[in-house]
């Protein structure tokens, strides 16, 4: 049974829920559902711990990342059980990019803010320089798909800027967090600084509603980040949100084709579509557009099946497979389940699915599906597929895939995305700005962009006197 982990220990109070293996269906683990008491306990044992951890000297709460990241490592296998229990991810992808993000996110924010220098301005026999402040309790709500990444994306940041968390991470994935709070247990971590309540989207509003809690760090749906949105306006809390996307992938006649098919086969399909940068609009330059829809489909058949996160969103992916029919579509392969020897599988698995023929403005390519599923569509000019991909009420991420220098340049320049790659995808160095435009966030984390969120600066000015001579 998971439990909550409130000022250094657990505390198993409330309601109990299911967590389902989505490879199988099978309950795989129970855990406690965060009522009014137990976030109210949360949001306390952060504040008390607030005002001590906010005065060690940075270097020292570097030094804690790192003994974390120290503890992940130790515990590295522990985690990616469990995000597999979890998620129904391939072991390949969850021992190589999601835990050692993990481990990357303590060790990166360690370094970034123990390197800042403070702002410092003479002006005429003033000094004028700025502190930062840390904003207090933040809240870390997370989602299922990138359970481990995402969460510790966030809590480094907050943590090495000087602020204690409650976090609250997906009812489907609470596994990788629950050993995080033993990592940070075993590490011997000051109580209170770290909390993580579990609980479906009702304890994540108690969460962000509750006045001890500072400021709303959010990753999920955009549908949801406008409802945290609202319960916050009234309190004018910061709040940092990394939402939901539609992205475009453009494909112009002078790429390397070969590189391009197997770049958006990743884009597309990497963790069943389930990231929020996954393409699922792509726009192939007309010459070469009936070429590179059959090699798509082709390689859409070979690839490893990875689970939908539930029941729910199978059906959600599978009713925009049923939509693309019903608005005309024509599809390429897959648009069903698949079909495991003689049985329909017990897991929630959809096919990758690659279909044609929609208007840009057909509901299919306007709202996010989050499947393993993209649409294709031809273009002509340069200028129509900017004005193609620049379409959307999202605006997060946008690949394209040329080899000439100069539209690389010019293109990506006028794509109203908050993340462009050029010839390739989902590559991060930690330092850049990440997040997204339009419906797709506010806000900018990553680097000292991330410090700059989770800390107030304070501007202090004095003048300085010159004694008579
Ligand atoms: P979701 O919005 O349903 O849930 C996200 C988290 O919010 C969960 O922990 C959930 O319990 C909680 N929650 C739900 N309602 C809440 C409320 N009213 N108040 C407070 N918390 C609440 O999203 P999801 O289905 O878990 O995740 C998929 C979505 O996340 C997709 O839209 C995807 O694009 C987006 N996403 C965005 C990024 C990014 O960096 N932009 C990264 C990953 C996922």
């Amino acid at each position: 049974m998971l439990t909550h982990f409130i000022g250094g220990q657990p505390v198993a109070s409330g309601k109990v829920f299911p967590v389902h293996d989505p490879a199988t269906g099978a309950m795989v683990r129970q855990a406690h559902e965060a009522d009014p008491e137990v976030v109210d306990r949360a949001v306390r044992a952060a504040r008390e711990a607030a005002r001590d951890w906010a005065a060690l000297p940075v270097g020292e709460r570097a030094g804690w990342m790192r003994r974390l990241a120290e503890g992940i490592e130790a515990r590295f296998d522990d985690l990616v059980a469990a995000e597999i229990a979890d998620t129904g991810k391939p072991l390949d992808q969850t021992r190589t990019l999601d835990i050692p993000r993990g481990i990357a996110n303590f060790r990166a924010f360690a370094e970034i803010a123990a390197q800042r220098p403070d702002d410092a301005f003479h002006l005429s026999g003033t000094l004028s320089y700025t502190v930062r402040r840390p904003l207090g309790v933040v809240a870390v709500i997370v989602p299922w798909n990138l359970p481990f990444l995402l969460m510790t994306w966030k809590l480094a940041p907050a943590l090495v800027s000087g602020n204690t968390v409650v976090v609250k991470p997906s009812e489907h994935t609470p596994g990788s967090a629950s050993v995080f709070a033993e990592i940070c247990a075993e590490a011997g971590l000051p109580p209170g600084v770290v909390n993580i309540i579990l609980g479906y989207g009702a304890s994540g509003q108690l969460l962000v509603e509750h006045p001890g809690v500072d400021a709303v760090t959010f990753t999920g749906s955009t549908k949801t980040g406008t409802t945290i949105m609202r319960t916050v306006a009234d309190r004018v809390k910061p709040i940092s949100f990394e939402l939901g996307g539609k992205n475009a992938g453009l494909v112009f006649d002078d790429c390397d084709v070969d590189r391009a098919v197997e770049g958006t086969v990743k884009s597309v399909f990497t963790n069943g579509g389930q990231v929020c940068l996954c393409t699922e609009r792509m726009y192939v330059q007309r010459s070469i557009f009936e070429d590179f829809c059959a090699r798509l489909a082709v390689r859409a058949q070979e690839i490893q099946l990875q689970p939908m996160i539930s029941a729910e969103h199978r059906e959600k992916v599978l009713s925009y497979y049923a939509l693309a029919r019903s608005e005309g579509a024509k599809v390429l392969t897959g648009g069903s389940v698949p079909v495991f020897g003689d049985h329909r599988d017990s897991g929630y698995f959809v096919e990758p699915t690659v279909v044609t023929g929609l208007s840009e403005w057909s509901r299919f390519n306007r709202e996010e599906i989050f499947g393993p599923v993209c649409h294709v569509a031809p273009f002509d000019s340069e200028a129509e597929a900017i004005d193609l991909a620049n379409g959307s009420q999202y605006g997060l991420a946008a690949t394209l895939w040329t080899t000439n220098l100069d539209r690389a340049h010019r293109v990506a320049q006028r794509l109203e995305a908050g993340l462009v790659w050029v010839n390739t995808w989902y590559l991060r160095d930690l330092r850049t700005p990440f997040g997204g435009v339009k419906l797709s966030g506010i806000g900018r984390e990553g680097g000292t962009r991330s410090l700059d969120f989770y800390s107030e600066p304070t501007t202090i000015t004095i003048k300085l006197e010159q004694p008579d001579a």
